[in-house]
């Protein structure tokens, strides 16, 4: 793997204007690039990506990030997935069911095509060598700097919890730390990840600054973002698990129809793609779109002065079909929950060979080795 390349292109994330306070617009030029990279070589990258068991994967999860990690799976790209179980805590004080969701989310993953053979799948807790890796790491982060990362602002926003945790305030570090561990150059996200990864590549070069003599102990990743990089959900705004508006990968086809029929959209009975001024009905317009290789402006012609209702009988059919095979997949996998526990125990297996290996380079660069 090859992280030296990956400072040619585009500028990198940039952190954020008022006008994009995420910075989403440099990391999406940047991602264009990066296709190219990968197109040419996909050995030169090993991505590292990740959800919390908190319940069934969404459309935005879907088309935000899990549809391009299928992609790079197929291209060629090393990945591994993460089950961020620790991190279920950030918001909350109970992890309700947490084997069940945990299964439900390699089922997810099994459904849309990720294959066990190929990418490693693991929990987070089940690797010590990785937590370990949050000490040193948070030595290298001011508290300002977390303070002002507007991803953790948003996720204190909507918490379920009355008071902010250690835990919650220190996510960034912890995802630079489920990054870094395996030494990812490549994590696929959707653009409210962007202020995190950022912090990522802050400690990684500190850490490289500090302790590496010399050489990159880390490389610093790239997001990649798709081409739906915030997703909205049937009331218009962030498509979310906690916002009771997303549209699950498992549900059913009538549940999907219920819906979308109820999604919030505009009085202007002629449909029109425009994100800015339209966010409701271009959100749906981009699912259908995204659901079948079309524009959504394609879409929009298509439905032209018919109205909200024919836009969304369009996005139902498009999404239900368009599920209709990972539905089924997953129905499938869902009768062997042991084989789930399996690809989790060798997934956890690979992994911890992988941090143990790293944190040993890690206290050797810290003079802490004993
Ligand atoms: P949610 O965000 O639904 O409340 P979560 O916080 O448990 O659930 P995350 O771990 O934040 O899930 O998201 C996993 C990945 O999916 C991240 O890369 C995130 O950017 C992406 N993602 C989540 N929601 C969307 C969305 N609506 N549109 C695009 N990408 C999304
Ligand atoms: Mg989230």
């Amino acid at each position: 793997m090859n992280t030296t390349l990956l400072t040619a292109g585009p500028e990198t994330l940039a952190s954020g204007s008022p006008a994009d306070p995420l910075g989403t617009s440099v990391a999406q030029a940047r991602s264009a690039h990066l296709e190219e990279l990968i197109r040419e070589d996909p050995g030169r990258f090993r991505v590292l990506t990740g959800d919390r068991p908190t319940g069934r994967l969404h459309l935005g999860h879907y088309f935000g990030t899990l549809h391009n990690r299928v992609r790079l799976q197929d291209l060629g790209v090393e990945m591994f997935v993460l089950v961020a179980d620790y991190q279920v805590l950030t918001d909350r004080d109970v992890a309700d069911d947490l084997t069940g969701h945990v299964e439900e989310l390699v089922l997810d993953h099994l459904a849309i095509g990720v294959d066990p053979a190929r990418s490693t799948v693991f929990t987070h807790s089940a690797v010590p060598a990785l937590n370990q890796l949050l000490l040193p790491f948070l030595s290298l982060v001011s508290v300002a700097e977390l303070n002002r990362n507007p991803t953790v602002k948003d996720e204190i926003a909507h918490s379920r919890q009355s008071a902010v945790s250690g835990l919650t305030f220190t996510y960034p570090a912890h995802q630079a730390a489920d990054i870094l561990f395996c030494k990812a150059n490549l994590v696929p996200v959707g653009q409210d990840q962007l202020p995190h990864l950022e912090i990522t590549r802050t400690i990684a070069r500190r850490f490289n600054d500090r302790y590496g003599n010399g050489t990159a102990v880390f490389p610093q990743p790239d997001a990649l973002l798709s081409s739906a990089p915030l997703l909205l959900g049937t009331d218009g705004t962030k498509m979310s698990k906690s916002r009771n508006n997303a549209i699950t990968l498992a549900a059913g086809a009538d549940e999907t129809a219920r819906l979308i029929k109820g999604a919030k959209t505009d009085s202007e009975r002629h449909i029109t793609y425009d994100p800015v001024t339209r966010p409701e009905v271009s959100s749906l317009l981009l699912l259908a779109a995204l659901c079948q290789e079309r524009t959504p402006e394609e879409v929009a012609s298509g439905i032209g002065s018919a109205g909200a209702a024919a836009l969304k009988a369009t996005v139902t059919e498009a999404v239900n079909e368009y599920l209709a095979p990972i539905r089924a997949r997953r129905s499938e996998y869902a009768q062997d929950r042991a084989y789930l526990h399996q690809i989790l125990r060798e997934g956890n297996e690979r992994a911890r060979a992988i941090a143990d290996a790293t944190l040993a380079e890690v206290r050797t660069a810290m003079n802490s080795h004993y």
